[in-house]
Formats: structure tokens, C-alpha cells, sequence
């Protein structure tokens, strides 16, 4: 530690105390380290930017589950609030609007045993998504990567979100992935719950006795550290193929060549009904493991493979893509997997070749190598046009609720006169995917705003872009979703839960009692689930009136022409 600024936000005897339980080689208060590990994600650049968003007071690095409930019951001593951080990809973990809070960073935490036989895996905290894909795939098992990238750690994608393409076929929630967790409460106390609970060699099954008090930590986006910290996790793996997944090329480009039982399928279709008719018959006839839809801004994204260099030549080629142009782009990307065999394979190939040849699709030469699905080590290309990936909204549901929902969404984004603020989408729809072997639809709204003109600092910035992104990130995902009955899976990261809940009978009274139960003193987690809140209090203008009024509506019910 350095001078006396170092206890500015924090007492000094905490610090002692910290220094006593991990070391003081594992503490900082440093200033400048703590700004370092000041996140973001999913657009909340733009309250960084503005100054809202604050660094942790203090940094700890424990080693062990032990460390991590003395460091929790200290902070539930001092009344000091904490937030954990496994690898902290994600701007969740921040502790944003605060300047008090202690950053517990798990990375020191990396143990990691596969139990083949019983096909799972369990993880500490900082093992990553695309460790435990890479050794699964070893002994012909896969593990779902999700979109955050390969280096999201495993066991908090377990508890946030941990949905992926593959959740067409093996699952689509984290929660029935889980085993056994343990488990740090929010007051400090270690807890063993799901199979743990009968001992330690239980890891490979799903429950344990009683009630599983695994399902009050799971959920769309979880608790993102306000309901203590999960310091151990075993999860299900599923079965694969048994050919390795050879990594080809040099950083950023990367991507794994495909064995002959594994192969990927680029089809395009005519028009947008005849793609949407191949979907369901893809479903009806039960192939496939992935079925994806790639939006055409997202089909020439795909090629910066991490190069900053592409920029210029994507602004080239999308500006030149008259709208007219890119709503004819339909393309259709399936993997198939010869799970049994390599007849498998072909049976499935056969079917699908059916299904395109009556749907008037066209199969496209696909190069049989992945920089996706496997490791997804291509994440941050999703920060290469414009330098900030911003969600609008994210959610899943029933086929045709997503469906309208898109549809307003693109309807809406393509009427805003100022759409070019935030790569103008050219009133395609957004990206979606099916899920659960076709019976839903996972959907998510972007907007990417020019980071140069949302910097303060930056000679490009543009106050009014601020002034008319914020209310877009805020309103519109309620806005679309209360009005289609939609899941609004983003409430509370990019949406306030507060305001929206209303609409979803009331469902952040029960997140406040729960919380209050099980963390009395409030310290755990610093945001959750009230972080747009913070925002709202400072931009009321955020939450827009029409958005206010769909919500009152919904409250009001009869909702949607339900007359319940
Ligand atoms: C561009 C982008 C795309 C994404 N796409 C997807 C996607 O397709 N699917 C998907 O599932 N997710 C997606 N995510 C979300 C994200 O990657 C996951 O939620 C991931 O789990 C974050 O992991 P992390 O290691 O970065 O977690 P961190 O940033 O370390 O933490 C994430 C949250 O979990 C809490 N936390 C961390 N560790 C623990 C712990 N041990 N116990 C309790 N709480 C903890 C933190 O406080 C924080 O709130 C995306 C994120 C980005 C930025």
C-alpha cells in the first residue's frame, strides 16, 4: 500500500484485518489498481464514461472457501459491502455508484477436477468457460460456452445466465445443469447444498435430500453477487463425439478445425418465411444441435476476427448495403453432431439437405472450422465497429411471442431519426436462435454507439447521443417486451427491475424479501438488483413516459386481451 489516500474509502483496521486473512501480497488499495478493475459490459461504458460508475475501495484475493467466509463476515461486521468477481468479464460485478466497496476477487481460486465417468465437471471459481469445454471435448463430453466468451469463468455463468447455441439440444438452463454447489451465504456461513448435501463423493448427481436450496440462487440473471459467493459448483457435461478439436491459426485468429462427425451448415433462403419454414421443420423432424439465425451486420462482423483494422472496411461495406438489400440476407446456420456415429451424421444431413431443397434454401460452402460455438474466442469482434456493444433487451419465449417482439423492435429502431447513432441495423431483425429443440426462441436487441461520442474526453464526443441513448437502453426493452408479453431477461443490467416489475406481478417484492432474509445487513453485492435505479435517480428521463404507461397498463391487466 501506498500513502494515506489508500484508506480514503475504506478503514485502515479493515484493511489490517484483510491483510491478516489472505496476506498483505493479496490485498490493494492502490488507486490506480482498483481503476484498473473497474469493468463494463453490455453499454454501461456510457455511465463510465459519465462518471457514475466507481472502482472498488479495496481489492482481496483469497485462496480458499474459508478466506472467503472470514472476508464476508468481516464486511457484515464493519457494515461494509462487497461484491465478488471470478473473472470479471462482465460489468455486474462492478461496484458502480459506490465508493466503499471491497472488490472480492476469486481468481486465486482454480481447482478443477472432471469426473468422466459420471460426466461433470467441478470448478472453483476462476476456472474458465473455455478450459472446461476444451477438456470435456477430450473425453468426447461438451460443455455449453456461453456468449460472454471463453473466459467468462464456468462457475458464474452457472448462476449468471448460462445460456448458449447449444441449448437447443442439451439443455436450456444453467439450473438443470447443477449438481451440487457450495456455497458462502451472505452473512459468511459455508453452506453445502443440491447433491453435496449427502457428502463429498456426491458430486455427479442432481439433488439431495429435502428441499434444494440450489433453486433460490439460480434464475435468468441471478443475483450477480448479492446473494453471497458460490466458491465450488460441479455441473453436468453431455456426451459429444470422440475426435479432438484441433486449434488452428495465431491469435486473434483463432478457431478449432471440426472432426468429420461434427460439421457446420451456412444456408440462405429466399425470404425470411420460407427460413422461418425450414426452422420448424428442423424441429418437427428433431436434428440438429444448433440453429441459428445470423442477422447480416452480424455475418460481416464475424469477419474482424479480433482485428481493429476491420473497422474501416465493415463501415465500407455496410454504408454501401442499401436497407432494401440487407432484409433479403436470410442465412440459417446448423451444426449437426454425429453423436453415435458418423451415420448419425449423414442421416441427419440427409433430412436437413430434404427440409432446404423444399424450403428453396441454398447450402453455401462453409468452412468446417469454428471460432464460436467451441471455445468462442471471437467475443470481443462485438466491440470492434463502433467500440461499445450495448443491449437493448434479451429474452426468450414462445416462437411467435419473439417474433413480434422482433418485429416491434425493429419497427421502432428503424423509424428513430437518429438510428445511425448506434449502427443503424437497416430494419433487419434482430439476432434470434431456437432453443429447446425448437419449441422457443432466444432473442437479443442490440445497439452499438460510437465510443468516441459518448467520452466526455474524446474530441468526437457528442452530448446528444448520450441524451438519446440512455433512454433507449432503459425504455425500450420494457417498452417491447410488456407490450409482447416477451420475458425482459435484461431487467435489472440494462432495464430497471424496479419499474418493470409491476408489470410482471410485482415479482421485485419477492427478490427484496428474499434478500432481506438471507443478507439483513445488505452488503452483499453493491447493485443487484437496483443498479438502473442509481441511473434513474440521476437521468429520471431515462424511463420514458410510453414505457411508464405500457407498464401501468399491464399492471392494470386485463394484460395482452387476457381477460384474467
Ligand atoms: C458481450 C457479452 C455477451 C454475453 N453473452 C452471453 C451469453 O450468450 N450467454 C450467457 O450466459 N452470458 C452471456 N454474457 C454474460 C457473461 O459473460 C456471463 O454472465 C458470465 O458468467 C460472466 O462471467 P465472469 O467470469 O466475467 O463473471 P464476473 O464478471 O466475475 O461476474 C459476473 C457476475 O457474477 C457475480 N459473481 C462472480 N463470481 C461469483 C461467485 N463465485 N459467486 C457468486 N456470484 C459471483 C459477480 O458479482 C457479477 O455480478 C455476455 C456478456 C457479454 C459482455
Amino acid at each position: 500500500m501506498r500513502g494515506r489516500e489508500v484508506f480514503d474509502r475504506i478503514p485502515e483496521e479493515v484493511c489490517r484485518e484483510l491483510e491478516s486473512i489472505v496476506g498483505p501480497e493479496y490485498v490493494s488499495t492502490d488507486p490506480v489498481i482498483c481503476q484498473g478493475n473497474t469493468g463494463f459490459g453490455f453499454g454501461h461504458e456510457v455511465y463510465w464514461f459519465q462518471g457514475m460508475i466507481q472502482p472498488p475501495s479495496a481489492i482481496v484475493m483469497p485462496k480458499a472457501t474459508q478466506e472467503v467466509a472470514r472476508i464476508v463476515k468481516l464486511c457484515n461486521r464493519y457494515g461494509i459491502p462487497f461484491t465478488p468477481t471470478s473473472t470479471h468479464a462482465l460489468s455486474m460485478s462492478d461496484p458502480i455508484f459506490r465508493q466503499d466497496v471491497i472488490m472480492i476477487d476469486l481468481q486465486r481460486m482454480k481447482k478443477w477436477e472432471i469426473d468422466e465417468k459420471n460426466m461433470c465437471f467441478i470448478v472453483e471459481p476462476a476456472v474458465i468457460a473455455a478450459m472446461v469445454s476444451a477438456e470435456a471435448n477430450k473425453r468426447g463430453l461438451y460443455y455449453i460456452i456461453c456468449g460472454g466468451g471463453g473466459v467468462v469463468s464456468a462457475a458464474s455463468n452457472q448462476y449468471q445466465h448460462g445460456w448458449g447455441h447449444f441449448n437447443y439440444r442439451a439443455t436450456p438452463y444453467g439450473y438443470r445443469r447443477v449438481n451440487g454447489t457450495e456455497w458462502v451465504s451472505p452473512e459468511g456461513d459455508v453452506y453445502r447444498l443440491g447433491s453435496l448435501s449427502v457428502g463429498d463423493d456426491s458430486w455427479y448427481w442432481g439433488e439431495g435430500v429435502g428441499m434444494n436450496f440450489n433453486g433460490v440462487l439460480n434464475g435468468q440473471t441471478a443475483w450477480c453477487g448479492s446473494m453471497g459467493i458460490v466458491t465450488k459448483v460441479s455441473f453436468k457435461l453431455y456426451p459429444f463425439q470422440p475426435e479432438p478439436l484441433e486449434p488452428e491459426g495465431i491469435g486473434p485468429d483463432t478457431a478449432v478445425a471440426l472432426p468429420p462427425r461434427v460439421r457446420y451448415y451456412n444456408i440462405t433462403f429466399t425470404s425470411h418465411e420460407s427460413m422461418l419454414k425450414a426452422i420448424e421443420e428442423i424441429a418437427e423432424t428433431d436434428i440438429a444441435n444448433i440453429v441459428n439465425v445470423v442477422p447480416p451486420f452480424w455475418r460481416a462482423m464475424s469477419k474482424c476476427r479480433g482485428d481493429r483494422e476491420f473497422k474501416a472496411d465493415f463501415w465500407e461495406a455496410w454504408n454501401a448495403t442499401a436497407p432494401e438489400e440487407a432484409t433479403q440476407v436470410n442465412i440459417l446456420r446448423v451444426l449437426l453432431i454425429g453423436r453415435t456415429s458418423l451415420k448419425q451424421l449423414e442421416y441427419e444431413e440427409r433430412v436437413l439437405m430434404d427440409i432446404v431443397g423444399e424450403c428453396g434454401g441454398t447450402v453455401r460452402r462453409t468452412r468446417q472450422s469454428d471460432e464460436a460455438t467451441f471455445r468462442y474466442a471471437n467475443t470481443p469482434d462485438m466491440w470492434m465497429m463502433t467500440g461499445v456493444f450495448a443491449g437493448t433487451n434479451a429474452g426468450w419465449e414462445g416462437v411467435e411471442c419473439v417474433r413480434v417482439q422482433n418485429e416491434l423492435f425493429r419497427d421502432r429502431l428503424g423509424a428513430l431519426p437518429f438510428k445511425n447513432d448506434w449502427l443503424d441495423q437497416k430494419k433487419t431483425m434482430p439476432w434470434f436462435l431456437m432453443w429447446d429443440r425448437g419449441r422457443t426462441r432466444y432473442t437479443e436487441l442490440h445497439c452499438q454507439p460510437d465510443a468516441r461520442q459518448i467520452d466526455p474526453e474524446d474530441p468526437g464526443f457528442n452530448p446528444g447521443v448520450v441524451q438519446g441513448l440512455v433512454p433507449w437502453v432503459v425504455s425500450e426493452g420494457p417498452y417491447v417486451c410488456v407490450k409482447t408479453g416477451c420475458t425482459d431477461a435484461f431487467a435489472g443490467l440494462v432495464g430497471s427491475i424496479t419499474e418493470v416489475s409491476p408489470a410482471y406481478h410485482h415479482y421485485a417484492d419477492w427478490l427484496r424479501t428474499f434478500k432481506k432474509e438471507f443478507d439483513p445487513k445488505g452488503v452483499s453485492g453493491t447493485a443487484w438488483p437496483n443498479q438502473i435505479d442509481a441511473i434513474l435517480q440521476q437521468m429520471p428521463m431515462a424511463l420514458t413516459e410510453e414505457s411508464r404507461q405500457i407498464i401501468k397498463q399491464a399492471e392494470a391487466g386485463p394484460w395482452l386481451g387476457n381477460p384474467e
